[in-house]
């Protein structure tokens, strides 16, 4: 009988599980390294007005080449991190990190649209999470109106007037809220009525065959009306080509993200990117 529960026991560290179990192991040792030698980059996606396509803002986006594990996509690392409380220390990374490529644009001369910041609901239970923002405003003398927030619908599950109150403190202070991944979660339009969310992200997984299913078109086009009429800009994400990007300008859609206008790119890019060059001439005509 031990001899069995022996083999299973072998048979289930060996197989997929285990073989996941062993690859989140290895990916929380390295992330902890990771930070400790700032082996991190923060790359930028430009979001455009969807008529113009002028650049309207960035997003910044994490990203991770290790030594040993290569390149690892935030979709795998960002939920090992937000398991082990390493977001934490990451998430104030990345706004201190934001902060100084903003610093630094400036200083160059370049003309810089509003930055977008993921944050994970770890960090936003934080006591310290607004102070945090605010003294690193201070620090690196940045307005508020440059700074948004992009959050998912799972940070109000937990403690929804604790966070709508939060949210309310982040509003007035002038920065813009996002509420990212709409339409993949609770997806209760009915909350955002009473929360200063300035911004709702439809999922790429609607973009991605909103020309070819009539559903996610019908969603797409419900879910934009009924964000105006509570006063919310629609950011659609992962356009990829231009028959979703005319069915989204003829839905009123606002803004608009997606590798069909660029993919995510570093910050040594941004000067000599057209968009940005476009934005920069548009403000300085000479
Ligand atoms: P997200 O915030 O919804 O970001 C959008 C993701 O879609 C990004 O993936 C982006 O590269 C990708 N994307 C944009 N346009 C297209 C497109 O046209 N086609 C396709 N297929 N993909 C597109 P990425 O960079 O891998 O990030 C994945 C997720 O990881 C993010 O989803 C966000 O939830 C999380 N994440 C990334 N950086 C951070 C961070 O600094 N902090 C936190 N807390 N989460 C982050
Ligand atoms: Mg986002
Ligand atoms: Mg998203
Ligand atoms: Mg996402």
């Amino acid at each position: 009988k031990a001899k069995t529960l022996g083999r299973a026991t072998y048979h289930f560290y060996d197989g997929e599980m285990g073989k996941q179990f062993t690859r989140n192991v290895r990916i929380e040792s390295r992330l902890r390294q990771a930070l400790l030698h700032e082996s991190f980059e923060l790359h930028f996606q430009p979001k455009v007005d969807i008529m113009t396509e002028r650049c309207v803002g960035m997003e910044a986006l994490l990203r991770w080449n290790d030594d040993e594990l290569g390149v690892v996509s935030p979709v795998e690392f960002i939920p090992i991190a937000e398991q082990t409380g390493i977001i934490l220390a990451l998430g104030e990374w990345v706004f201190e990190q934001a902060f100084r490529h903003i610093v630094e644009w400036q200083e160059q001369g370049i003309c810089v649209p509003p930055i977008a910041i993921n944050c994970s609901a770890a960090q936003l239970k934080r006591a310290d999470f607004l102070p945090n923002i605010l003294a690193l405003l201070d620090k690196y003398k940045i307005d508020p109106s440059l700074l948004e927030i992009e959050v998912t619908e799972s940070i109000l599950i937990e403690d929804a007037e604790g966070c709508a109150e939060l949210l309310r403190q982040i509003s007035r202070l002038g920065i813009k809220l996002a509420i990212d991944d709409f339409g993949t979660g609770y997806s209760s339009l009915s909350y955002l009525k009473d929360l200063p969310f300035d911004y709702i992200k439809i999922d790429q997984v609607f973009i991605r065959d909103i020309t070819e299913d009539k559903n996610h078109a019908a969603l797409t086009h419900a879910i934009i009306g009924l964000s105006h009429n509570l006063n919310l800009k629609v950011i659609a994400e992962g356009i990829s080509d231009v028959k979703q990007l005319i069915m989204l300008q003829e839905f009123g859609c606002d803004i608009g993200q997606g590798y069909l206008f660029s993919k995510a790119m570093g910050a040594n890019s941004m000067g000599s990117d057209p968009m940005i060059i476009a934005l920069n001439e548009k403000d300085n005509p000479n």
